[in-house]
């Protein structure tokens, strides 16, 4: 007998079956999974996802590797599995930071849009940073109010920078941005975040399709997401037909816990239990009349509130 050797990875892709584990070095190596992952408190119909640190088996001749261990996630992102309504499916897990990119026209990016992300990457306690991209296409009076957008996100706390891919304008600060971390990056087709990716790694190209090889026809029809490895170091998890976050149960008493800025004004409610709708005393709504907290964040609360809008998740 062989002694068997154990390793610790990254699984930076995963077709449903065949995963693809990258360990500190650089190798990968092809891996399939033995027995039973059940993670507690969800049911998943992936066992592992992008993003996993494993313990594995290197494979042995022509075999696969074999993965025997997951080891704890420190976030995960899901969205439904397409049939069954209770299962999820496991997108990508430990992720560093969630960017969003942004374009206020060619094309616009709602402000809702915008809302529901940083609710979303704060119910997953990822930290959200937004990027600002395409300045050099904007007018005097549109630059001011691109301006304006990002100084509302950054006095509520999220980082925000201004790039443009094509003029190539702190392109240098992007990529400080993504050095070292494992990072998801979103927003509406065509804002340019494969532009972005290409001016740090030209040679990473995000448009190839995003399964080829190990695709199994008909097994499933979801696409998986997959980790690009950086040259500076880090990631770049790209999720295939996911514009923001897919969708996230949350407890219509707890939205408001998702809007830093809401939850921070929310102390002083008269009732503790108020949801800021139309509650007497209510501080939230006494913040917004003042101009403290800004009618675009509030009208996006009330809307997931009210569960409207599908489109712009
Ligand atoms: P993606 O769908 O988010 O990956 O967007 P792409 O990277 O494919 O970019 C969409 C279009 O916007 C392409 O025609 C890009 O050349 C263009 N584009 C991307 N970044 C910029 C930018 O900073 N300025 C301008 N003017 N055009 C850009
Ligand atoms: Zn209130």
């Amino acid at each position: 007998m062989t002694q068997e050797k154990s390793f610790q990875g990254v699984v930076i892709k995963s077709t449903g079956s065949l995963y693809t584990v990258q360990t500190a070095d650089g190798q990968r190596y092809p891996c399939v999974v033995k027995g039973n992952f059940r993670i507690k408190g969800i049911r998943s119909t992936n066992p592992i996802a992008v993003g996993d640190y494993v313990v594995f088996d290197k494979p042995q001749g022509a075999q696969q590797g074999i993965i025997k261990e997951l080891l704890e996630r420190k976030n995960y992102i899901v969205r439904r599995a397409a049939n069954l309504s209770k299962q999820v499916h496991v997108v990508a897990a430990n992720i560093d930071q969630a960017i969003l990119v942004v374009t206020l026209k060619e094309p616009e990016t709602h402000l809702e849009f915008i809302d529901r992300y940083l609710a979303t990457a704060e119910a997953y306690r990822i930290p959200a940073v937004l990027v600002f991209n395409k300045c050099d296409i904007y007018l005097p009076e549109e630059k001011k109010t691109v301006r304006q957008c990002m100084e509302l996100y950054q006095r509520i706390g999220y980082p925000c920078l201004e790039t443009s891919a094509e003029k190539k304008i702190n392109i240098e600060a992007f990529r400080q941005l993504l050095a070292g971390k494992t990072s998801l990056l979103s927003g509406v087709s065509g804002t340019g975040k494969s532009s972005l990716i290409n001016a740090v790694e030209p040679q990473l190209n995000l448009k190839t399709a995003p399964l080829s090889s190990y695709h199994h026809a008909g097994v499933h029809t979801t696409t998986f997401a997959e980790m690009f490895p950086l040259s500076f170091g880090g990631y770049i998890i790209d999720t295939p037909g996911i514009r923001g976050f897919g969708v996230i149960d949350m407890n219509k008493n707890e939205i408001f816990h998702f809007f830093p800025e809401i939850f921070k004004a929310a102390r002083d409610c008269r009732f503790y239990n108020c949801l800021h709708i139309q509650e007497p005393g209510c501080a939230v709504i006494e913040a917004v009349r003042k101009g403290e907290i800004a009618w675009s964040r509030y009208r996006s609360y009330l809307s997931i509130y009210e569960d409207k809008n599908e489109k712009y998740r």
